[in-house]
């Protein structure tokens, strides 16, 4: 088993997060559109709808990706 190389887009996402999500932040979502990032200390609709592809970004209507899931 070989581990899955990140992509460049996951790497953008950590990225974002590290410079606008505050460091204990437990649950950070980015749009890489518009390069905006948003975070939730609590698992909730929001970052569960993240997770699963379902949430896009209200300005440009790109789907939003994961940078930090704590429960991952
Ligand atoms: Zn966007």
């Amino acid at each position: 088993m070989s581990e899955t190389p990140h992509t460049a887009e996951e790497q953008v996402a950590k990225k974002l997060a590290a410079m606008f999500a505050p460091s204990d932040a437990n649950y950070v979502f980015v749009c890489l559109e518009c390069r905006t990032s948003w975070w939730k200390q609590r698992d909730c609709k929001t970052t569960r709808g993240v997770r699963s592809g379902k949430t896009t970004c209200g300005d440009c209507g790109n789907e939003l990706t994961m940078a930090i899931d704590k429960k991952q």
